[in-house]
């Protein structure tokens, strides 16, 4: 069953890590990348409509599993997916590590990897409905709303501060 799985090597050519606002550190942000992939402010799918055309099955299923669950905190999907992509503990002169048969698999051990140091949950979607733009919260308390201050947030108080003026 594990081998009818297609292999997917190709996950750097459908993402763009490092796109402002919320970069986050490490590893985490190649995941960030791709959950950004579904593109809600601008109403656009990059792994349906890129450049490069349509993303391999595969990694468009990991990105809407991943994003169910670091973002709307749904498992089940990501539960589901994982167990089709079984990660393997290789131990080194170095220590034991987690090693992935591809890509896909490789994101789970990261997603495995960043939920234990909590950097997992400081990926967060911008509250605004019309970005969703997901972000690192670097705030201390990781108590951050939105993508950034600068756009989101005044576009937000703007928004509340209309509506407390109609109410
Ligand atoms: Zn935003």
């Amino acid at each position: 069953m594990v081998g009818a799985v297609p292999p997917v090597n190709t996950l750097e050519q459908w993402i763009e890590p490092g796109v402002e606002p919320g970069v986050a550190p490490g590893r985490l942000e190649r995941l960030r990348a791709l959950l950004n992939t579904d593109d809600r402010f601008h109403g656009v799918d990059r792994l349906r409509a890129g450049a490069a055309g349509a993303a391999p099955r595969e990694v468009r299923e990991a990105r809407d599993a991943l994003r169910a669950f670091v973002v709307d905190g749904r498992p089940d999907a990501l539960d589901a997916f994982a167990a089709r992509r079984p990660l393997v503990l290789r131990v080194g002169t170095d220590g034991p590590r987690l090693a992935a048969a591809d890509d896909v698999a490789g994101l789970l051990a990261d997603v495995l990897e960043e939920h234990r140091s909590g950097r997992l949950q400081r990926l967060k979607a911008c509250a605004n409905p019309d970005c969703q733009w997901v972000y690192y919260d670097a705030s201390r308390n990781r108590s951050g709303r939105w993508c950034s201050m600068g756009e989101c947030g005044d576009v937000m108080k703007a928004r509340a501060y209309r509506a407390r003026g109609r109410a």
